[in-house]
């Protein structure tokens, strides 16, 4: 029987844990794993928001593959996915090559959710990768630097935050963290800075702890964050964006956060999704294909009452780490393991050595829940890298 082959589409949380979880468990000859991702290194997206608003270095959010691949174990192709062809158990890169597999493990996140509102495709920026991020800091230096030339165009100056989810509350943070720094590198009135960060939804945050939402809109206010709540945005235009109260706001920076939706290529190879997820069985198969999985933003899971739990890289993680035993108990006719999210709590950013944090029924505020939220990236690191990584990279 010839080895099996493992195919691994993308390497964030959810296909590289798979992928680490596979080399740890199997030996090199007991299957052909080839990982597959767009850049040669992975990104903690959970920091992103931080080189966006420029706080960080984006160099300091990702991590060379390099370094956490056996390539006695595994092949890494560097490569964009065009297509998943599942009855040919094949996959097109965009350069034309074609991957076979045995089993299949999709990883490929999430895109930005518009919910067909016109403008954000074209107009919009949004916080979901290296490369988009670099782009989000040097627009926004650009734009101090353009004030100076045309001093009327207050526009520049206005940064408009499209959600008060979690990405949009972390990076307002951020934002407003960086602020006073701009204001006196390009020497510009601070007074004449505006940030709105708008939400739909009666509260920032829906669903999370109110005393929380109150504690986290009353630190980004006091660093000068503006926030618009029950009002949706209607449209977006290469001037700023129109709300659903007829209000206007001009400007030249709209940070689209208010949502994500699986990976589109999941949907385009004709598997069954809700907002681009699959939803997939307990052992994270698409139905109806015994040897297709999918991890991460583009699978859908329900909790006992039916709800669907959010996308979030801890889940990634754990999905990750089932699938990975799964693969290696499959390959050696072994039992597999349905997959039960353990939920550890929420930890959000509110800048520097501030947050906001629910874990079990305990309250995290200020200090003590940005602590909390080094301590789970510095977990997350050991885990991928071991203390080399974890010493490397966390801000203390
Ligand atoms: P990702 O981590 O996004 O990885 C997808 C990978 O696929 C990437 O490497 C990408 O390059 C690659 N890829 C995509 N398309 C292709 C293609 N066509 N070909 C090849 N490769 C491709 N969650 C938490 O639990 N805690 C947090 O604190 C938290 N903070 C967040 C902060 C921010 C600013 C954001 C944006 C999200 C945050 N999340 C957090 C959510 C979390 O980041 C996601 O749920 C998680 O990244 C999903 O993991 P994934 O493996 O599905 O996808
Ligand atoms: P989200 O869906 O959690 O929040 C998006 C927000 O945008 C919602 O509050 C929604 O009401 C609002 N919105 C939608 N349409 C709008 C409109 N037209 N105008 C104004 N507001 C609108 O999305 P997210 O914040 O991007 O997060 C994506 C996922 O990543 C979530 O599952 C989240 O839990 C996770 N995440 C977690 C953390 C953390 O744990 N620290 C940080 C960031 C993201």
């Amino acid at each position: 029987m010839s080895t099996p082959k493992i195919l691994i589409l993308g390497a964030g949380y959810g296909g590289l844990i798979t992928t680490l979880q596979l080399q740890k468990r199997l030996n090199y000859n007991e299957a052909e794993i080839t990982l597959v991702n767009k850049h040669n290194y992975h990104y903690i997206t959970t920091w992103l928001h931080e080189p966006a608003a420029g706080t960080a270095s984006a160099d300091h959010a990702r991590v060379s593959l390099e370094g956490l691949l056996n390539r006695d174990k595994v092949n890494f192709v560097k490569g964009t996915v065009q297509s998943i062809q599942s009855e040919a158990q094949t996959v097109t890169l965009e350069n034309g090559d074609v991957l076979g597999y045995d089993y299949l493990v999709i990883g490929l996140g999430s895109e930005p959710e518009t919910f067909g509102i016109e403008g954000l495709k074209e107009h919009a920026f949004s916080i979901r990768s290296i490369n988009a991020v670099r782009h989000i800091r040097e627009h926004i230096e650009y734009m101090f630097s353009k004030f100076k030339n045309e001093p009327h165009r207050t526009d520049y100056l206005t940064f408009v935050v499209g959600g008060a989810g979690f990405t949009g509350i972390e990076f307002c943070g951020e934002l407003g963290d960086r602020l006073p720094e701009l204001c006196e590198e390009f020497d510009v009135d601070p007074e004449l800075v505006k940030v709105y960060c708008i939400e739909a939804a009666p509260t920032a945050l829906p669903g999370f702890d109110p005393e929380l939402v109150t504690y986290a809109m009353d630190v980004l206010e006091r660093k000068g964050i503006e926030f618009k709540i029950g009002t949706p945005i209607k449209q977006c235009t290469p001037d700023g964006v129109l709300l659903a109260t007829g209000e206007e706001i001009k400007s030249k920076t709209v940070i689209w956060a208010a949502g994500v939706r699986g990976n589109s290529l999941v949907e385009k190879a004709g598997f069954e999704v809700m907002r681009g997820r699959v939803k997939v069985d307990e052992f994270l198969r698409v139905p109806g294909h015994e040897n297709v999985f999918v991890v991460g933003d583009c699978a859908l899971i329900f909790n006992e009452e039916g709800r669907p739990y959010p996308p979030t890289a801890q889940i990634a993680v754990q999905e990750g780490e089932t699938l990975g035993d799964n693969l290696a108990a499959m390959i050696r006719g072994e039992l597999t393991q349905k997959f039960i999210p353990h939920l550890q709590g929420t930890l959000a950013s509110l800048g520097k050595g501030e947050g906001i944090g629910q874990v079990g029924s305990k309250k995290l505020f200020g200090s003590t829940a940005a602590m909390m939220k080094k301590a789970s990236d510095l977990r997350y690191l050991y885990k991928i890298g071991g203390v080399g990584l974890a010493l490397k990279k966390v801000k203390l």
